[in-house]
């Protein structure tokens, strides 16, 4: 099936891997995130994912709260990313849909490093390459991650994948009056305050002119159902 937008950076939250016992890991998440992954894949798109570590360690807090250093508490985030990529890449496999986590922080006895080169090799061949270790780098969050490996790897958009159906104008959960957008441009974006990414992410999302889609990841075949326009999402476009 032809697409207009056939390459994608999927961008999950780590928190939504969090179990309803509270444990870091919920099996059926990954399993239906996998699966949804690989329906997108059956459907012709080419499917990077970069998955955050929220469930486990935000750097950013830990470092703040002053008992370990920032940039240390940045490098367990950054490893946190690491383990929910591999779980992510099993739960894959295990469907049968080929995976690869290549990550930016080397670990050669886990998984592939991360090269620009091999990781559009890995999704020429259809394979979902799961991006771990965030950027590589301490301060920066997965959602800058996400941007740059989408511009990187010439991906069409970043589909940040959250808790609700797009972009509000205020959090839907806590007001009610809060609207919905389907489109708007980066720049109304900042203009209204609306956090779609971080600063830093949607500043180099806005520079390099990469769509960004926001939907919802909740359900069976969420994420596919966004893409093939099946089911609503803001799109935030230059
Ligand atoms: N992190 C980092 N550099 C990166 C990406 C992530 O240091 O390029 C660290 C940072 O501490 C961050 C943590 O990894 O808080 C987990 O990532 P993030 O907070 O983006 O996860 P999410 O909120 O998407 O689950």
């Amino acid at each position: 099936m032809a697409h207009a937008m056939k390459r994608i950076l999927v961008k999950l939250s780590g928190e939504a891997l969090i179990a309803p016992d509270g444990y870091w890991l919920n099996p059926q998440t990954l399993t239906q995130l996998a699966s949804d992954l690989g329906q997108a894949v059956a459907q012709g798109f080419e499917i990077a994912v970069v998955i955050g570590g929220g469930n486990v360690i935000r750097g950013a807090k830990v470092g703040a709260a002053g008992w370990i250093d920032r940039a240390t508490a940045d490098s367990m985030g950054m490893l946190a990313t690491i383990m929910n990529s591999i779980a992510l890449e099993s739960a894959l496999e295990d469907r049968g849909i080929s995976a690869r986590t290549l990550s930016a922080v080397a670990m050669p006895s886990v998984c592939e490093t991360y090269a620009r080169q091999p990781a559009l090799h890995h999704l020429r061949k259809g394979r979902v390459v799961v991006l771990g270790g965030g950027t590589g780098n301490p301060f920066f969050t997965t959602d800058t991650a996400a941007v740059l490996r989408a511009i990187e790897l010439k991906c069409d958009a970043v589909l940040k994948a959250t808790q609700v159906d797009g972009v509000y104008s205020a959090d839907p959960k806590r007001d009610p009056s809060a609207t919905r957008f389907d489109v708007l441009s980066h720049d109304e974006a900042i203009q209204r305050d609306l956090k779609v990414m971080d600063t830093a992410a949607f500043a180099l999302a806005r520079e390099n002119r990469l769509p960004i889609i926001v939907g919802s990841a909740h359900g069976e075949g969420a994420i596919t159902a966004i893409l093939t326009g099946r089911a609503k999402a803001t799109r935030v476009t230059p």
